[in-house]
């Protein structure tokens, strides 16, 4: 099979009261330990990568790899383009190969927002085979390589501008801004309440209110959350246990994810757990093994951890295995 759109897969995302996962990714284990984890959990899957994965690995080096995953796994697979910021970027992965860009002028003024993603979704719908296009709509606080916005800068999207946004625009799905953030810090400590007994963080709710809205707005259609990893506290353990330092990261809970997913959400953004987990696995391999000095021990190491996480987030958050 080779690598395909959202269309079809939000569509059966929608109606099945799950989640596609969008897990981003710079390098082979990455790539492997994604599609190996949805290969044993009979799951669609989407990986997508970011401006900052494509200077990093150079995009025909990702191109390659996905291709690998696809022939390897035999999984329908998007190629998607992650915070695209301008129409050069978009156009440039969608003739380059990928089935999926979003382009991300959330930033910009509601106006110029919907002319630069109406230009993108034009070229990309006239594309063969059709490319699919995600938009956005608020801004989420936090860090996601090139994007930053400061906490208390980042506004919830304004469900009364969604109906006018996907007309005018056409695109395939939305992402809205609800409470979620990027990151492995997504809070401030004084954005969270404090468990008394345990003494970690707990994060405010998402604004599920919000999302009902869009929702009954915007009937069927594909709505996508950004910035969702829920910085799991076991990676977090083991990161400090041997010798990391990871103060009060905090991620949105898991069980606010797979409500999300079982209403409108059809997409959820997951990266910054798959980097705890990696490094979760290569600093235990360190501490464990002082001798070892060959790549593969160690980054095999982090391979698996960010396998058995993918697997944990397909199964207990998105709800996507046994969906093919
Ligand atoms: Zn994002």
């Amino acid at each position: 099979m080779p690598l395909v759109n959202t269309k079809e897969m939000f569509e059966k995302a929608y109606k099945g009261g799950y989640a596609i996962g969008a897990f981003n990714c710079n390098n082979m284990e990455i790539v492997q330990a994604i599609t190996e984890a949805a290969k044993e959990c009979n799951s669609p899957v989407i990986l997508q990568v970011s401006a900052g994965a494509r200077k990093y690995a150079k995009p025909i080096y990702l191109k390659k790899m996905v291709e690998a995953a696809v022939e390897d796994t035999g999984l329908p697979i998007v190629l998607h383009l992650d915070h695209g910021a301008d129409f050069e970027i978009c156009k440039d992965c969608i003739d380059g190969g990928f089935t999926s860009v979003m382009i991300d002028c959330s930033s910009k003024p509601f106006e110029e927002n919907i002319e630069i993603t109406r230009k993108v979704v034009e070229y990309a719908h006239a594309h063969v085979p059709y490319v699919t296009v995600e938009a956005e709509l608020g801004t989420l606080a936090g860090i996601e390589d090139d994007v930053k916005v400061e906490h208390g800068a980042e506004s919830y999207t304004r469900p009364e501008q969604v109906e006018e946004f996907v007309k005018r625009t056409g695109v395939d799905s939305l992402a809205i801004a609800i409470g979620t953030s990027h990151g492995a810090y997504k809070f401030k400590p004084e954005q969270c309440t404090r468990d008394p007994k345990t003494g970690k963080l707990l994060p405010p709710p998402l604004r599920f209110d919000i999302l009902e809205e869009v929702s009954r707005r915007l009937p069927g259609f594909p709505i996508v959350l950004h910035g969702s990893s829920s910085v799991n506290q076991e990676y977090v353990d083991i990161i400090n246990a041997h010798g990391g330092k990871l103060v009060d990261a905090v991620g949105v809970p898991e069980e606010q994810l797979r409500q999300a997913a079982r209403l409108s959400v059809c997409k959820i953004n997951i990266d910054s757990d798959l980097r705890l987990a990696m490094t979760a696995g290569i600093r235990q391999h360190f501490e464990e093994h002082p001798e070892h000095f060959d790549p593969r021990q160690y980054v095999g190491d982090g391979r698996a951890y960010v396998k058995e996480l993918v697997k944990h987030k397909i199964k207990e958050v998105l709800g996507s295995n046994d969906r093919l």
